[in-house]
């Protein structure tokens, strides 16, 4: 094959730099064959619950250092049942920043209440607690905060600002387990937290999700709504036991994806426009389901988000786009925005996001990354001229 061919984008025909594409999530992990075989011969996969749904519970519990955990279906019944534990109702209204996963915004409009859009920070396109004294309102009965891409919420601020308010903080720990926020595990902030373990997250069973707090009451209001004869919103013993060896392995695999997260920030350092989020507080360690980039087009011809997103994705490397903004997706007449959410729709528009499993590949790997981000870069020209799709 000729030099040229290698130097090509794939995207324009040349050669892919990762023809294998991206890893596969879940790996292949022996510890997840012993789970299954022994399911298999015992007939747990059948159970609803058992001692894994109960080891679950309390080493969820033991890490958070909080006495009620709630397993859950997913990550968004999570996070309406958290809502529903603070009694979010009718009319009430939750402060949520604009740049937020969608199922979030959902869970707020599927409890009737009124969701309040705020700006994200210009740095790390995170929540901003700055904008939340303007937010507040006599309505307002909780915030809702996520910690996304590697980044970390200022939770001392939010809390801080919430507590003055008498209002309750829901922290949703889905894309960070086992990340440290300001010197505590993420999800110990809140006045309850959530988690996911769904089919692409860190922790993984396909599906389910937890709700975590410290507080009984909370705790109580969403048994008492999960109830109804049987689970209404279950995980089954057998999520609960592919999640434990999960649990037991999250410290090493998250050292191990700092530490790849890390050498990729400072092996990208040189390419303009190409910024990863910064989380560099002391006392924090980001937890990485995705690896957020802000990108700016005017560094590449104008070649939009999409297409550089395109055009990496064909040399074989799981760089897509984020989320869109929240107050872009949805009608103005179901939410309050404060102010002009300039940064939520900056992030909405260039927000690019690295996917997880290529960070416990070995570091040739992760240069075949940053080599796949030049080629496409040097060949912004060729690409702006391809059909948007
Ligand atoms: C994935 C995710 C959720 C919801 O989790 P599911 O288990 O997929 O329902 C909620 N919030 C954030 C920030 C997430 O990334």
């Amino acid at each position: 094959m000729s030099h040229s061919s290698f130097d090509l984008p794939a995207l324009l025909g040349g050669t892919p730099v990762r023809p294998q594409g991206p890893p596969d999530w879940p790996r292949k992990d022996p510890a997840i064959d012993e789970v299954l075989e022994a399911a298999a011969r015992g007939g747990l996969w059948g159970k609803y619950h058992g001692p894994h749904c109960e080891q679950l519970t309390e080493e969820l519990a033991l890490r958070h250092g909080l006495s009620h955990v709630v397993l859950c279906c997913s990550g968004t019944a999570a996070v309406e049942l958290a809502l529903r534990g603070v009694k979010v109702g009718q009319g009430d209204e939750v402060i949520l920043a604009a740049y937020d996963f969608k199922g979030n915004i959902q869970d707020v409009l599927a409890v009737g209440a009124v969701p309040v859009l705020v700006d994200v920070k210009p740095d790390d396109w995170q929540f901003d607690p700055q904008h939340l004294e303007a937010a507040f309102s006599p309505q307002t009965r909780a915030v809702l905060v996520s910690h996304l891409h590697g980044g970390i919420v200022d939770m001392p601020a939010v809390m801080a600002a919430a507590r003055a308010r008498g209002v309750s903080v829901i922290e949703d720990a889905c894309q960070n387990p086992g990340a440290t926020v300001s010197g505590r595990p993420a999800g110990t902030w809140g006045d309850v937290s959530v988690m996911s373990f769904g089919g692409s997250k860190l922790l993984t069973a396909g599906r389910g999700g937890a709700v975590l707090t410290g507080d009984a009451d909370i705790a109580q209001r969403i048994r008492l709504h999960t109830q109804r004869g049987n689970d209404a919103y279950p995980l089954t013993e057998l999520q609960a036991a592919l999640l434990l060896p999960q649990l037991a392995q999250l410290g090493a695999s998250n050292a191990r994806r700092l530490t790849a997260a890390s050498h990729l920030v400072e092996s990208w350092a040189g390419i303009l426009g190409f910024r990863p989020f910064l989380s560099n507080s002391a006392d924090s360690r980001p937890g990485y389901y995705k690896l957020g980039v802000q990108y700016d087009p005017r560094a590449f011809g104008g070649l939009s988000r999409d297409t550089f997103a395109r055009a990496v994705r064909a040399e074989g490397v799981a760089l897509d786009p984020g989320f869109r903004a929240l107050h872009s997706t949805h009608s103005r007449r179901r939410y309050r925005a404060v102010g002009e959410l300039t940064n939520a729709t900056e992030a909405g528009r260039n927000v690019l996001t690295l996917h997880h499993p290529v960070l416990l590949e070995s570091e040739q790997m992760l240069d075949a990354i940053g080599i796949a981000i030049r080629k496409v870069a040097r060949h912004a020209d060729q690409l702006l001229a391809l059909p948007a799709c």
